[in-house]
């Protein structure tokens, strides 16, 4: 199918920073793909948070496997639109790639910590990782992206670093739409993770049968999947208990067919009020698209239901006890490891400041691309060989820690 006339295609992208080679076996975009995929970034994502982190257990999704599901989504949402869709995927692979170990908690953190050296924001770390960190080629720094998967990763951004990043952060100076691919991937996004945390918190056992039954949504979907088969029961905390194999397995079947229902019914509404307003706005070239306010987006009923669920997952899963106290331990490694490397910055197997930067940005640099296992080995390694770097420390940086925020989504 041919691609929609709004969507962004090798013609009418700004293209690459540094000139490159064409290939003959595959567009820029599929280019990008490997790209990323390929890159060190990428490949710890495997070992950061989603919600869980790496050290309570391995039945859930890290950062890779939830960036995985965005692609799916992504590329469903596109190719129903005409858009691109290896660009699509390219951003929902590398939506997270800047994110720190410890999920939000690890971006909390540095950025309190680097409140006067400059902040540091998961989006704009993606940016600077693909622009300048990441460096597989002889010819130039960075992984040389189109203009458009660059612009893509660039989901947020302040004005100060907007002006400072040029064209790349253009949009958010301007008030100007990104393109239709980029605005479907932020909604993957959001589709993706609230479906798979209700699943996850339900396996970790964050959530009973009950919780489910009252999370906005689920009532619906399991009237819908359970009407051809008339007399099923939903199963209830006592078959989760059993142990009989099968009731145990069908029980789960239900839950995540349930789960799969809503998400279906989230990705349909997607798409279809997005029909609706392309039929009406009828934007003919990415240009047009870039001066029309969001284009993507749900119908009013979806969005409602989208919050309410939003809602629903920040009161009883990412609250939780459990999470909670988990996060504790681990705000406490990032700021020993932090003060530990401002301290010692040769402790950073060897890695300096880039030129122009302070060892406060290497520091950030170093911790953010870290996977959870490693920045707990690192914190055992500097507790028993450098002592002295973290007993400073402990109670000064504990009492000035602001209270966690449970406002952001994971
Ligand atoms: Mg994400």
């Amino acid at each position: 199918m041919s691609l929609a006339p709004y969507a962004v295609s090798e013609e009418n992208s700004r293209g690459r920073r540094f000139s490159a080679t064409i290939s003959r076996d595959r567009n820029a975009f599929e280019r990008d793909y490997s790209r990323i995929l390929h890159s060190d970034a990428y490949r710890r994502l495997q070992g950061k948070t989603q919600v869980f982190s790496a050290n309570t257990g391995d039945r859930f999704r890290t950062r890779a496997s939830h960036s995985a599901e965005v692609e799916q989504v992504s590329r469903a949402v596109c190719r129903q639109l005409r858009l691109n869709e290896t660009l699509a995927a390219t951003l929902a692979l590398g939506h997270d790639i800047g994110h720190a170990p410890f999920g939000h908690l690890g971006q909390d953190v540095l950025q309190e910590l680097m409140a006067d050296h400059g902040g540091f924001e998961h989006n704009h770390q993606a940016l600077r990782l693909v622009d300048l960190l990441e460096s597989p080629y002889f010819e130039h720094r960075g992984l040389n992206l189109m203009f458009e998967t660059r612009e893509g990763l660039l989901k947020h951004c302040t004005a100060e670093r907007a002006r400072q990043l040029g064209d790349v952060g253009q949009r958010h100076l301007d008030g100007s739409s990104p393109p239709l691919e980029v605005q479907a991937v932020d909604w993957s996004d959001a589709i993706a993770y609230c479906h798979a945390d209700l699943e996850d918190a339900f396996v970790m056992k964050l959530l009973t049968v009950d919780d489910l039954l009252a999370t906005p949504g689920y009532q619906e979907a399991w009237k819908r999947f359970s009407a051809p088969y008339p007399g099923l029961a939903h199963p209830t905390q006592c078959d989760f208990q059993s142990r009989d194999a099968d009731a145990l397995r069908k029980g789960k079947a239900i839950v995540r067919s349930v789960i799969r229902d809503m998400m279906t019914t989230a990705i349909d509404d997607l798409v279809m009020a997005t029909r609706k307003r392309l039929e009406l706005a009828q934007p003919q070239s990415l240009d047009e698209v870039r001066r029309h306010s969001p284009l993507v987006g749900f119908s009013d009923a979806g969005l409602a239901q989208h919050r309410a669920l939003k809602a629903f997952s920040r009161e009883n899963i990412y609250s939780h006890p459990f999470i909670t106290s988990v996060r504790k331990q681990e705000r406490v490694v990032l700021q020993d490891l932090f003060q530990a490397y401002v301290q010692a910055p040769d402790e950073m197997s060897g890695r300096g400041p880039e030129p122009g930067d302070s060892v406060h940005r290497a520091v950030a640099d170093h911790i953010s691309g870290m996977t959870d296992r490693y920045a707990q080995e690192e914190h055992a390694r500097l507790l028993q060989a450098r002592p002295e770097l973290l007993a400073s420390l402990q109670s000064g940086l504990q009492d000035a820690a602001p209270a966690r925020s449970n406002k952001r989504r994971p």
